[in-house]
């Protein structure tokens, strides 16, 4: 079936190789035009690429399918990006410009800030309603410094908010692992004694990133959401809950693929529905929410307006203006349905480093293009898109 597969492939390159032919016959200089920086009238690309990361950059922090190398194609020689791209994952848990680093330090490129997309980002456009709310925020990483980058005032990672209640998880005696406790604890009630735990109510409680200590956050998010805010008072009205996404598995160093967030939203939610006579309630961000397609389409468009300044294109973004937006990922369910729902000019290229490993494509979310790495994703996308 592989073999079939390149063989669809090579098919398909062919074809571009011919239309190409066709439209350089007719149109050789507005091709000619098209990538170029230095040109009289240079044209604002017609694609776009949005990469996920675990399973297709990294596989833990290691760079894998040759990705280093193949992302190094999407700049000019002198390092300017020349290919506008971003990379799209449901992962976080720190802030976007400290991914950038972390990816541009592992990549050997200048990644910046807004060529992150992470599964939390979309939360930024829920500050004004929970602006001077207090929140709790779980999970791996920085979660708290994340929502307070973002502007929400009264964050607490839960990992704070659990250490104000004494006994709330009657398992922490037998924990006796080592905790490195956060350097950078400038959200600890010493520097923000304005409001009293106690008393306040948590307004809204956002999963930012994967969940570390599952027993404890299980507990203390069922006391939260249960009590309407504040644990041990009683049964309440729940507050509004987030998940950052929904990936029941992902791929990370380890052979076989790990639980996700969504394996501990439905732990969270299976147990809560069990002590409580309501369901929960709660909003899942992340692919494949046709929402995080819409808003990287829109961060692309501005990227290009960064990188042609001068082009013909209107200031403001109103619509879509690339004829293809590629989504190169490995989780069929995540990022290749996720692409697909999204409909156009999203089109799916599918690889075999991550969750997905099959010969052929996947059976219940078939990609658009099956490849091995990213690398060949990247020699596939510029070959159909006739980039040398
Ligand atoms: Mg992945």
């Amino acid at each position: 079936m592989r073999g079939f597969l390149f063989a669809l492939v090579r098919a398909a390159r062919s074809r571009s190789r011919a239309e190409l032919q066709t439209v350089q016959r007719r149109r050789p200089s507005d091709l000619a035009q098209r990538f170029s920086h230095s040109a009289a009238a240079p044209e604002r690309p017609s694609f776009g690429i949005a990469f996920d990361i675990d399973g297709v950059i990294l596989r833990g922090r290691s760079p894998i399918g040759g990705a280093p190398r193949a992302i190094r194609r999407l700049y000019s020689e002198d390092g300017t990006l020349k290919i506008p791209f971003l990379f799209l994952t449901n992962g976080g848990g720190v802030p976007e410009h400290r991914r950038a680093l972390e990816l541009s330090q592992l990549l050997g490129v200048n990644i910046s800030p807004t060529q992150v997309v992470h599964g939390h980002s979309p939360y930024r456009e829920l500050v004004d309603r929970f602006e001077n709310d207090l929140i709790v925020a779980v999970g791996k990483g920085e979660p708290a410094v994340v929502m307070s980058e973002y502007g929400f005032r009264k964050v607490l990672s839960i990992d704070e908010y659990a250490s104000y209640f004494k006994d709330i998880d009657p398992l922490a005696p037998f924990k006796t692992w080592k905790v490195e406790q956060e350097t950078n604890n400038y959200m600890s009630a010493k520097v923000h004694p304005s409001y009293d735990v106690y008393s306040e109510r948590v307004k809204g409680v956002f999963v930012v990133s994967d969940p570390v200590d599952w027993g404890r956050d299980l507990q203390v998010l069922c006391d939260i959401l249960s009590t309407g805010g504040l644990p041990g008072s009683g049964k309440g009205d729940q507050p509004p809950l987030y998940f950052a996404a929904d990936d029941l598995e992902y791929q990370a160093a380890f052979p076989s693929e790990r639980l996700g967030m969504g394996a501990f939203r439905i732990a969270l939610e299976s147990i809560f529905n069990q002590i409580n006579d309501h369901p929960l309630k709660y909003t899942s961000y992340g692919k494949p929410n046709p929402f995080v397609f819409k808003n990287a389409a829109t961060i692309l468009e501005k990227l290009v307006m960064s990188m042609y300044p001068n082009s013909q294109t209107s200031k403001e973004v109103k619509d879509c203006q690339f004829s293809t937006i590629y989504m190169v990922g490995d989780n069929p369910e995540v990022d290749i349905n996720g692409a697909s729902k999204a409909g156009h000019p999203w089109s799916s290229v599918l690889t075999r480093t991550g969750v997905f490993r099959g010969n052929d494509n996947d059976p219940q979310f078939p990609a658009d293009t099956v490849v091995d790495t990213v690398e060949d994703a990247i020699n596939y996308i510029l070959e159909k898109e006739c980039i040398r």
